[in-house]
């Protein structure tokens, strides 16, 4: 389980000061999937860096199973947007380099590698290049390096950005069907309000930045999902809109920067859903 407790992150110092997160509490069960959506510069990447333990939160304080975070650990796991694979390593070689530098048995990495690349359609490209995968291999073995160290807790930032819709939402049932098979604790960050009711079991909606949690929801759709039914599911629908409309609602907030245009710009929209 991860806690996060009136969490706050500022940049630069006095005058400077920049605040990129305000009072930030929220907490992911342990073997769920929470899902952070938020508009784009809300400073979701930074709480993930914080959760991670690459950065310190200037206030409040972040738990892991109860335990403050004061680093990073291998109990906790981020796959990032950019690539983290090695260019001069094969897929497989990737694969394997996290136990093995833990100096890990070699034979039972060797079979973990195997297992994956089989699970992730990876087999008869594991001698090939990170250069010489699609866009979509990459994620997949990405994903493979990610999971051959069996983290407690997996955190993914946006993982999935910038792949075609295909191959996205290809990858996207997969990684779901691959947390339904395995408890993990997953923590989700996403733009994508599609993406986000498929995986959660917890929606957590965040303002603009400075970030706040702007609203908690619990998605309680019946598993397995698909991207497809959901499509035509009226409860999945009716937590999509109610989502949405915080959202929207905050990235209008960020895209206007405070002008009176897009507050009253706002308010319209408001009202307009309002009626709905
Ligand atoms: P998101 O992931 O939600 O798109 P980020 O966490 O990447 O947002 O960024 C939130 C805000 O924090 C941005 O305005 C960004 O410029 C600022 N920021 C992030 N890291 C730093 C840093 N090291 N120094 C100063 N500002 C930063
Ligand atoms: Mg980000």
């Amino acid at each position: 389980m991860i806690e996060a407790k009136s969490v706050s992150k500022s940049y630069g110092a006095g005058r400077f000061a920049k605040p990129v997160i305000a009072e930030c509490s929220f907490v992911a069960p342990r073997h769920k999937c929470t899902v952070i959506v938020g508009p784009s510069g809300a400073g979701k990447s930074t709480m993930i860096r914080l959760i991670a333990g690459f950065e310190k939160p200037s206030r409040g304080e972040i738990l892991t199973d109860g335990k403050a975070v004061t680093g990073p650990g291998r109990d906790r796991l981020v796959m990032f947007q950019e690539s983290a694979l090695f260019p001069w390593m094969t897929t497989e070689q990737n694969i394997v380099y996290g136990p093995l530098a833990r100096h890990e048995r070699k034979a039972d990495t060797v079979s973990r590698a195997k297992f994956l690349l089989e699970k992730t359609g990876l087999m008869a490209a594991k001698r090939r290049y990170p250069a010489q995968l699609s866009g979509g291999m990459q994620r997949r073995a990405e994903l493979a390096r990610s999971l051959i160290n069996d983290p407690e807790i997996m955190i993914l930032d946006e993982p999935f950005r910038g792949l075609d819709a295909m191959t996205k939402k290809l990858m996207l049932e997969y990684y779901v069907k691959l947390s339904e098979e395995t408890p993990r604790t997953n923590l989700f960050v996403t733009t994508d309000i599609d993406e986000a009711i498929l995986l959660a079991d917890r929606l957590i909606v965040m303002s603009a930045a400075p970030m706040r949690v702007r609203a908690v929801i619990d998605v309680d759709l019946p598993r397995p999902r698909e991207l497809h039914t959901l499509l035509r599911d009226d409860a999945a629908n009716a937590l999509k809109l109610e989502a949405l409309s915080l959202l929207h609602e905050e990235a209008m907030k960020a895209f206007a920067g405070g002008s009176r245009a897009a507050g009253d710009f706002i308010e319209a929209y408001r009202k307009r859903l309002a009626a709905v």
